[in-house]
Formats: structure tokens, sequence, C-alpha cells
């Protein structure tokens, strides 16, 4: 196959995205040979080749052309995703349940924060000028931002702000850094993002397939298969107690006219008050599988 019908993912190469991405993408049954410090590998079974990049880097590499498929944190594509010229917004974000942070601001312990009013004139550090910017205009607040691409939590004790707006998930940094977390601006995770859709068919096609591959990994690891015996007499009650199911399957069961088999894909998690409620509205033999794959 010809080079120009491959498609490209862009991923990060080597941070907190990483590993989730690559797994995320050998799920989707692609399989690669990775060496230690390459840019691109290329994918063994199917014309798909990762390139890996800085994350920050993903959002232009798309607008360009120069990939197909991104995955990104969220925070990364509304940062960087302007529009102008020779820039496409992306056609989709499908979230992907990995890379979970908030952008928040955080203040030294000896700053009051009571409420937006109270940064106005202060120097904020941050590396999410844009988004930290739409939030003060949002909230009618005139504020100094300072840019700084990395170290940001170091900044008001070097002098340089007065506090700060980062990405936080634990919190552990911020505590370390004598900083404690004021308002959360921003909630971020992981998204497969697309560029423009390619024009050749056979790329076009790698790519929606890719899509709805990552679009059933998703879908799957929240969705369960449950089977149970159902009174007939209490058949529409269960149903309604079914989490996120579409229609379920009803089946006779040899030699009682009392009860019906009752199988269904829930899209939701079945935790156990699930299983009790159903068991109380008359369910028996309660069985939960998990599901491997899924098409829809
Ligand atoms: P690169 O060298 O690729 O630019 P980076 O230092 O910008 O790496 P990481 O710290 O690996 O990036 O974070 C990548 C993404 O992971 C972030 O943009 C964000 O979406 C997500 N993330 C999740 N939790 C956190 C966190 N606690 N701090 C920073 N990023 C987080
Ligand atoms: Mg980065």
């Amino acid at each position: 196959m010809n080079s120009k019908d491959r498609i490209k993912v862009a991923i990060q190469k080597s941070g907190r995205l990483t590993d989730h991405s690559l797994s995320l993408l050998r799920t989707c049954g692609l399989s690669y040979s990775r060496g230690t410090d390459q840019l691109i590998c290329f994918g063994e079974n199917m014309p798909v080749d990762l390139l890996l990049v800085r994350d920050d880097d993903i959002p232009s590499l798309l607008a360009e052309g120069v990939c197909d498929l991104g995955i990104v944190g969220l925070n990364v594509m509304i940062e960087k995703a302007v529009t102008g010229p020779g820039l496409v917004l992306p056609r989709q974000a499908a979230s992907l349940g990995f890379g979970k942070c908030r952008l928040s601001l955080a203040v030294p312990r000896d700053f009051t924060y009571e409420g937006p009013a109270d940064l106005c004139g202060r120097r904020i550090a941050t590396s999410y000028p844009r988004i930290l910017g739409e939030w003060l205009e949002a909230n009618s607040i005139v504020a100094d931002i300072v840019m700084l691409s990395g170290a940001v939590e170091i900044a008001p004790r070097l002098g340089r702000a007065d506090l700060i707006c980062d990405l936080v998930s634990t919190g552990s940094t911020l505590t370390a850094n004598d900083l404690v977390e004021a308002e959360v601006i921003f909630e971020s995770r992981a998204v497969l993002m697309a560029g423009d859709r390619p024009e050749e068919d056979i790329r076009a096609e790698w790519v929606d397939r890719l899509i709805s591959r990552v679009e059933g990994v998703v879908r799957v690891r929240e969705s369960k298969y449950i089977m149970l015996h159902a009174p007939r007499s209490r058949l529409e009650e269960i149903r309604q107690l079914l989490p996120g199911s579409e229609a379920p399957t009803v089946m006779p069961l040899d030699g009682r006219d009392d009860k019906v088999a009752v199988h269904a894909v829930c899209r939701e998690n079945v935790f156990w008050e699930t299983l009790e409620g159903l068991k109380a509205a008359g369910a028996s033999s309660l069985l939960v599988l998990p599901v491997e794959k899924m098409l829809a």
C-alpha cells in the first residue's frame, strides 16, 4: 500500500497520556512496533501509523493536515484550536475516559480568595492564556496574564505572579508549593480529535473505521451484559430498573409460564444496588457479564 493511503494518528510521545493512548489503540486492534526514540511507529496490521509528538503540537498537526486523528487533552485542544488562516476546527471530540484533570486558580496560603472580584489587577501565571482570558472576560475581571510554558507553580514564590492558573488532578503539586486551589475554571479529559476528512476514499474509510472502533472501546468500558429471570407480571417494572439499556431481549423459559428470561446490554455500570433493586422487584438468577467488543 502506498504511503498516501495510510492514515496518521498523533499521540503524546512521552507524558501522562502516552500509555493510555497506546493501550486504547491496541484495544482497537492496532499492532505496531515501537522503537525507543522513534517519532513514527508503523502499524503492522492496518494502514495506520502513529506520530509521537509533544501534546501541544497535536492540534496544529491536525489543522495542517499532517495527521488525520489525534489524542489530546481537551485543555490543549481548546487552548490551541484557534480559527484563522490554515487552521480548521476539529470535526469531532469524543471523550476517551482518561486524562481527567481540571484547570484551576490556585493562590498562596495568605491570599484571601472569596470570588473572582479578588483577582482584579492581579498577575496570574499560566500556560493557558486563552482559556483563562475567556474565563476572566466572562467574569468581567481585568487582570494580568503572565504566560509561562512550564513550572507555573513556582511563579508566586519567585515574585513573578500573585497566583497561578494550572492543571490539577490530585492537588499534591499545589500543596507541595504552598498553594491552595481557589476555583475550578475548566474541567478536562483526553479526547479524540479529527482534522479535515481525507479526500481519498480509502483513507476516509480508515479514519471512520478507527473513530467507530474507539467509540466502541469507550462505550464497552462502562457496558455490561445482564441476564435474569423475571416474573411476567413485573416485567415492565424490571425493564425500568435496567440502567441505560435499550430494548431488552425477552425469551420464554421452558416449562414456566409465569417467568421469562431477560437479556440486556446496559450502557452504564451495574452496581450492587441495582441488582438488589432488581431482586426486590422479583428478578432471580441474575448474571452480569463484561462486554468485550461492541459495534453499534
Ligand atoms: P509534552 O512534553 O507532551 O508537552 P506536557 O508536560 O505538556 O508534555 P503532561 O504533563 O504529560 O504534558 O500532561 C499531558 C496532559 O495530561 C495534559 O494536557 C492534561 O490534559 C492531562 N493531565 C491529567 N492530569 C494532569 C495533571 N495533574 N497535570 C497536568 N496534566 C494533566
Ligand atoms: Mg505539553
